[in-house]
């Protein structure tokens, strides 16, 4: 089943991170992850991000690798490349972790 991450719903508006719950905390770790890997090679038709399947959810013990594409720009599509595990990020642009542009303060 593909986990469809809107990543706002993990920031509130000043794109600070919200209180989360362990759960969502842990999602949210593996999405910046894949986010900030992306951003910063985003003309890579696909970028290996250096994070091990298991990390969005500690009863996994898929020990794949993420890749991460990014095709127009909007949406990040991830997938293991183990097993069937898949989801898309949108909504990332102008976060933290935003590396497609240099960071106004
Ligand atoms: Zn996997």
């Amino acid at each position: 089943m593909a986990l469809k991450a809107d990543f706002s719903h993990f920031l509130n508006e000043n794109g600070k991170v919200h209180s989360l719950t362990e759960q969502a905390s842990m999602v949210f770790t593996f999405l910046k992850k894949i986010v900030s890997a992306v951003t910063f090679e985003i003309e890579q038709p696909i970028i290996e991000v250096d994070l091990q399947c298991s990390t969005r959810a500690n009863d996994l013990t898929c020990t794949g690798s993420i890749d991460a594409s990014c095709p127009d720009l909007t949406i990040i599509h991830w997938h293991c490349d183990s097993c069937e595990a898949s989801g898309t990020i949108t909504n990332w642009q102008g976060s933290m972790w935003d590396n497609t542009k240099p960071t106004i303060h």
